[in-house]
């Protein structure tokens, strides 16, 4: 039997907590058994909406597990033609960087939305990290040359790296944020969703689908919306969520992703955002530990930071709150490809500038410790081995 996963969008809610798009999905596996999942975002009330049948936003969501399942899609509603288009082209570029973990699927719906408007400005991913700083504040600044998008706000999104179950965390969180974004005359805006735990994916594949599936809501207030970038186009790394190659594919007539950013390398954007002190401040990075409204300082993401603004020029950035020593190097493990060659990156910058020159030895401590196996480096993504062992799992499931 073929697999399905049918979309049911359902009717907006408006509660005293905000606005809430939801749609009901149906699974049918391949054993012809069912499941029904409720997928919803929780939006500002101050926004403009789209239309209930509106599907884009779900669709979006959808599209990679349904691929990892080979479930073909049926959609109850309206999906616009640009991103039916974009999505059939996605489709080929993730089948073809995992061939064995994403298949092509077909996708039905009830109809076609050709011709719509694009509403003027753009908004930002901001999570308070370095990439997303830097795309707020060279676009506001206007030294982004005639690339400069008009942005209007930042939207920090609540069930991505910060759980559900976290409010207090988040609050903190979303308040630096909205400090920082107000210091550039930009409001924050935060949105809730669910789509994290509806599908247990990889979040280093999902999350660039997942942030435009959630941006677009707000295809009725701006026409735009940008996802700071990660590696820069020399060190990118594939198969990623968030490339500038699959980025741009999750775009729709009513809203355009930009990929934005990827000209420059961290180090370059924290020299770029090193101008900006509240930016510095509440630069924040780390995801260690319980407390998401201050840096670690420690970890292996706050030390890479720590080089970058060492490399930059810059001593003891207010965002963190002591100075580098080199115990904090002690438990730095690299833990995935693309921060494996974030360090590769300082070292080779700490070699050409000879700032911070000091800590190379470290550094190359650091490049040398083996990191525990992860699942995807015993059984790498697309590997018989891998496809192996998911069907005995399967059997015995
Ligand atoms: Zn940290």
């Amino acid at each position: 039997m073929q697999a399905s996963f049918e979309l049911f969008p359902l009717v907006l809610e408006t509660t005293v907590d905000g606005q809430r798009r939801s749609c009901l999905i149906k699974e049918i596996n391949v054993s012809g058994d069912t499941a029904k999942k409720e997928l919803w975002f929780l939006y500002p009330n101050e926004l403009p909406m789209p239309d209930n049948s509106d599907c884009d936003s779900y669709l979006l969501a959808i599209l990679l597990p349904a691929m990892q399942m080979k479930a073909d899609i049926i959609v109850h509603g309206s999906v616009s033609q640009e991103l039916l288009s974009n999505l059939t082209e996605l489709q080929y570029v993730w089948h073809k960087w995992c061939p064995e973990e994403f298949f092509l699927v077909d996708i039905k719906v009830d109809s076609i939305r050709d011709s719509e408007e694009r509403q003027k400005g753009a908004i930002v991913a901001f999570s308070g990290g370095a990439d997303a700083q830097f795309a707020a504040y060279r676009h506001t600044k206007g030294i982004a040359g005639y690339s400069t998008q008009d942005i209007r706000a930042g939207v920090f999104v609540h069930g991505f790296d910060i759980p559900l179950a976290d409010t207090q965390g988040f609050l903190g969180a979303a308040k630096m944020a909205a400090e920082v974004l107000e210091s550039i005359d930009l409001t924050l805006f935060t949105v809730k969703t669910n789509i994290r735990e509806v599908w247990n994916m990889n979040w280093e594949l999902y999350c660039g689908t997942a942030l435009a599936s959630t941006l677009c809501g707000f295809n009725k207030y701006v026409g735009v919306g940008l996802l700071g970038s990660g590696e820069s186009y020399d060190e990118l790394v594939t198969p990623w969520g968030s490339h500038p190659i699959t980025d741009p594919l999750l775009s729709s007539s009513t809203f355009k992703v930009i990929h934005d950013g990827a000209g420059f390398n961290r180090s370059e954007k924290i020299k770029a955002i090193s101008e900006w002190p509240l930016g510095i401040k509440n630069l924040r990075v780390c995801w260690a530990g319980g407390n998401h409204e201050r840096n670690c300082g420690y970890c292996e993401k706050c030390v890479r930071t720590r080089l970058n603004f060492l490399i930059s020029g810059v001593t003891d950035p207010a965002c963190f709150t002591s100075s580098l020593k080199q115990s904090d190097f002690n438990s730095v493990v690299l833990r995935s490809e693309a921060a494996r060659s974030e360090w590769k990156l300082i070292r080779s910058e700490m070699i050409e500038t000879g700032q911070g020159v000091e800590w190379l030895p470290k550094v190359e401590q650091v490049l040398k410790r083996k990191s525990s196996p992860k699942f995807s480096t015993i059984l790498p993504i697309g590997s018989k081995r891998r496809r192996l062992v998911k069907k005995i799992l399967a059997k015995n499931s």
